[in-house]
């Protein structure tokens, strides 16, 4: 049987934690998790999700800031966070389905620590850092320094994650995250990939950022891939087709950028065999889903469109 208090702050939820209780928000992986027989309860909880303030999505002083307890469904109908970082709307619209994403927080989907949660790798790009809060104070910790394992993360047990936050992109930035999944809705990714790209008045790629998920223990970054973005021009057209490894020119630098960087996620990979994919299967397909989460933060980072997808989360 386990106890339940509920904290109406965080200093009282950082209390309760750091008297052994596990924090819930959305229960969506906590609760679910438990009544389908993943792990037991916890024998002490304390529910957050009243907490005034951890709701909240600002955008301040060039840091976008968002509170622990922002819902799915919220990340999808904020308009500052669909112009500052569309890679992380890509991912919130097809987490579960319509009652998930009103009650999965983004906190939750972070501090469990998934490598195949789907808000990871645009975080990652995005360069976004965990906001923790214990009986210390408050320190911010980079997102490859938080996770440390399958549902492991370098956080105490008594660390209460108040927010992410990341910085303002610039103008000329794009981003996107693609996932592979054999159905629309209420899947977890076979195979999943973030990109974060500035280019400069010329189109030439002056940041680049790759991640990868549910190919690796932990989320992680994928170093060669970006370097075989940085310094490369666009076509001079520009177009790329939105979701596609289509560039316009399949000769053009560009799209022997795209192979490079396609094949640089298959080569970090180390992926496991399942039942929904085998290893092999999952490490050929982080080329094609790297090379088109690349192409989609190209193109939006031209100012071209590439629409939230999969989920229709839209036509509520
Ligand atoms: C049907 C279904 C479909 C799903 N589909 C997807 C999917 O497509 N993609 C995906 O990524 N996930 C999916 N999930 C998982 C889940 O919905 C998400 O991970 C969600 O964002 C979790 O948020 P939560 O608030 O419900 O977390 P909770 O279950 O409340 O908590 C999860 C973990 O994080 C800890 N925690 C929560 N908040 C904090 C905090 N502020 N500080 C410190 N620790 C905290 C809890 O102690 C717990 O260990 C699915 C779940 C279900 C049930």
């Amino acid at each position: 049987m386990s106890t339940y208090v509920e904290a109406r702050d965080v200093a009282a939820a950082v209390a309760a934690m750091a008297d052994g209780a596990r924090p819930v928000a959305g229960g969506t992986d906590l609760v679910v998790g438990a009544r389908h027989g993943k792990a037991p309860l916890p024998e002490s909880i304390v529910g957050i999700h009243r907490i005034p303030g951890l709701s909240e999505i600002a955008v301040t002083d060039g840091v976008v800031r968002i509170g622990a307890l922002t819902s799915h469904a919220a990340i999808l109908a904020s308009a500052e966070l669909a112009a500052a970082t569309p890679g992380l709307l890509d991912a919130s619209a097809i987490v579960g389905s319509h009652a998930t994403r009103a009650n999965g927080t983004l906190g939750g989907n972070v501090m469990n620590a998934s490598p195949a949660m789907d808000t990871g790798a645009p975080l990652l790009c995005h360069d976004a850092v965990a906001v923790l809060t214990g009986p210390g104070g408050t320190r911010r910790v980079g997102l490859a320094d938080l996770w440390t394992g399958p549902g492991r993360t370098s956080a105490s047990a008594d660390e209460l994650m108040e927010a992410v936050e990341l910085p303002v992109p610039p103008a000329g930035a794009g981003s996107a995250y693609v996932r592979l999944q054999y159905r629309r809705q209420m899947e977890i990714a076979v195979v999943g990939a973030g990109a974060y790209v500035e280019l400069d008045d010329s189109g030439v790629v002056t940041v680049a950022r790759v991640a990868i998920s549910a190919l690796t223990p932990v989320i992680c970054r994928v170093p060669a891939a970006e370097e075989a973005l940085m310094g490369r021009r666009l076509g001079t057209n520009g177009s790329i087709s939105s979701r596609s490894d289509a560039v316009s020119a399949q000769t053009s630098p560009m799209a022997d950028a795209l192979q490079a960087a396609g094949q640089a996620a298959a080569e970090a990979a180390t992926p496991i065999s399942d039942v929904r994919a085998s290893a092999s299967y999952r490490t050929a397909m982080a080329a094609v889903i790297t090379r088109r989460a690349i192409a989609a933060a190209l193109t939006r980072a031209t100012g071209g469109t590439v629409a939230v997808p999969a989920s229709d989360w839209s036509q509520r």
